[in-house]
C-alpha cells in the first residue's frame, strides 16, 4: 500500500494521537475550564524537525490553557515549569526531550515514515 504522507496529514495524526494519549482531557493539573474542543500543543515548535510529529513533543490542551488564558501554554513563560512543578511532565522528560529537539533530522519520506509508524497506532 502506497500512502502519501504529507505534512497536513501527518499533523493531524499527530494532533489526534496526542490528545487519544490524553484519554481526550486537558492535561493542564486541575483543569475545570469547562470545554467541548481539545487543542493539540507542541512542547517544544513544530519548525524542530524531530518535535513536529512527536507524540511525546505533544500535550493535549483546552483552549483555555491552549491560547487563551494568562496561564495558557502560548501566554505563560513557566508553562513548562507548571508542568514540572505539579507533576504532569518529569524535569528527566524535558531534558530528553530537549536532546532530541536539538538533533539534526531533515524532513524527508522516510523520517516521515518512520513517524507515521509510531503514531499509526492511534489510527
Ligand atoms: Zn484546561
Amino acid at each position: 500500500m502506497i500512502i502519501k504522507l504529507t505534512d497536513k496529514k501527518l499533523l493531524k495524526l499527530w494532533g489526534q494521537a496526542v490528545i487519544e494519549r490524553a484519554g481526550f482531557k486537558c492535561e493542564y493539573p486541575d483543569c475545570n475550564v469547562h470545554y467541548t474542543q481539545l487543542h493539540p500543543h507542541h512542547l517544544y515548535s513544530r519548525r524542530y524537525v524531530t518535535m513536529r510529529y512527536n507524540l511525546d513533543a505533544g500535550i493535549s490542551l483546552c483552549p483555555y490553557h491552549h491560547t487563551m488564558g494568562g496561564l495558557s501554554a502560548h501566554h505563560d513563560p513557566d508553562f513548562k515549569s507548571v508542568l514540572v512543578a505539579t507533576g504532569v511532565r518529569t524535569e528527566e522528560f524535558f531534558d530528553r526531550l530537549r536532546e532530541e529537539r536539538n538533533r539534526i533530522q531533515k524532513n524527508t519520506a522516510a523520517w516521515k515514515l518512520e513517524c507515521y509508524k509510531k503514531l499509526s497506532h492511534y489510527l
